[in-house]
């Protein structure tokens, strides 16, 4: 259903991942007028998943797109509207809350931020130069630019080791490389991958720099325990350093931590009263399909709580 806005709406989710498509669930199914913005495709980051094991229900797994247009689906069943387009701002005007977009303006009772976060960029001359020439961060999105090719990723953590298990199927040769000498992955995705015979490993070590000519040509990397510095080849190279959490267009408006993760009470609710936060973005211990889906639950229940009250 597409927006429009004669009076202010009761909620306004800012994001369509698993966080905000649920949030958007229980609000249209509780009866409240509500409005889904969304920049790019319902499903945030699971739309760049090839497998999905770890959200229940699904015993063989499920693709991200797969869950992303069921869920999308589900979320839409109720009435609940949608637009694409990316919040540039938010500001309060009395009791109400104003979502500024770059192609216009809405205003709203409640407002739940479901931004989540986008990949770390490693910081490296080279990197930007050669983005989308050999530089990635998306696996599922680039993985086939690699037929048999030579790559390397960099990082240590969920996120690098199961895009490098996800690039195997391309790449003849794929080296991981990560500063320290111990993963931060989950131990099923330490086993695979320590155990997978297309993948080796380069230890204690840092990428300085990415080179080549039209393409990725080479990374210089640094041993931090040496100190030596060498040229290793490689056709691509795929970042996955950590995240970010896609908070800054808030510019403080509520209470964030040093990373920009915004922080909530047990309700989702933002140090702003009718500002809840739900999913990636929001500062907590486990980031996963079905924690956003828990606090898209829980931030719509109390945004419903909040306008009864108000
Ligand atoms: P992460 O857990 O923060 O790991 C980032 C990795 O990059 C770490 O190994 C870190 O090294 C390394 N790193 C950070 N900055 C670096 C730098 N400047 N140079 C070199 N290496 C650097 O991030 P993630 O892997 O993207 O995962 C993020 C969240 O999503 C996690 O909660 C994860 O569990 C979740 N996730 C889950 C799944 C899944 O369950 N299937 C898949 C993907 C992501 P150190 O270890 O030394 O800090």
């Amino acid at each position: 259903m597409e927006a429009r806005q004669e009076k202010p709406y009761d909620v306004i989710i800012i994001g369509g991942g698993p966080a905000g498509m649920t949030a958007g669930l229980y609000a249209s199914r509780a009866k409240l007028r509500t409005l889904l913005i969304e920049s790019g495709l319902f499903g945030g980051q699971m739309t760049t998943t090839e497998l999905i094991e770890n959200f229940p229900g699904f015993p063989q797994g499920v693709s991200g797109e797969e869950l992303s247009r069921l869920m999308e689906e589900q979320a839409k069943r109720f009435g609940m509207e949608t637009i694409s387009d990316e919040v540039t701002e938010v500001s309060l005007e009395r009791d109400l809350k104003r979502v500024k977009t770059y192609g216009g303006e809405y205003l709203c009772r409640a407002l739940i931020i479901c931004t989540g976060t986008e990949y770390r960029r490693l910081g490296v001359p080279g990197e930007e130069e050669f983005r989308g020439r050999g530089v990635s961060y998306c696996a599922t999105c680039d993985g086939a630019f690699f037929k048999d090719s030579r790559i390397v990723v960099v990082g240590g953590g969920d996120s690098a080791l199961t895009e490098a298990l996800f690039l195997t199927k391309f790449v003849k040769e794929l080296t991981i490389i990560h500063r320290r000498d111990a993963l931060r992955a989950t131990k099923i995705y330490q086993e695979r991958a320590l155990n997978h015979p297309k993948i080796r490993f380069l230890w204690n070590s840092v990428v300085q720099e990415i080179k080549g000519d039209n393409v990725v040509r080479s990374v210089v990397v640094k041993d931090v325990k040496s100190g030596e510095v060498r040229e290793v080849e490689t056709e691509g190279a795929f970042l996955f350093v950590g995240l970010v959490p896609r908070t800054q267009f808030l510019k403080g408006l509520v209470l964030q931590d040093e990373s920009g993760y915004i922080i909530t009470d047990e309700k989702c609710e933002t140090s702003v009263k009718g500002i809840f936060a739900a999913g990636d973005c929001r500062k907590k211990l486990l980031r996963q399909i079905s924690t956003s889906v828990g606090d898209g639950a829980t931030a719509a229940f109390a945004a419903e709580k909040y306008l009864e009250e108000g």
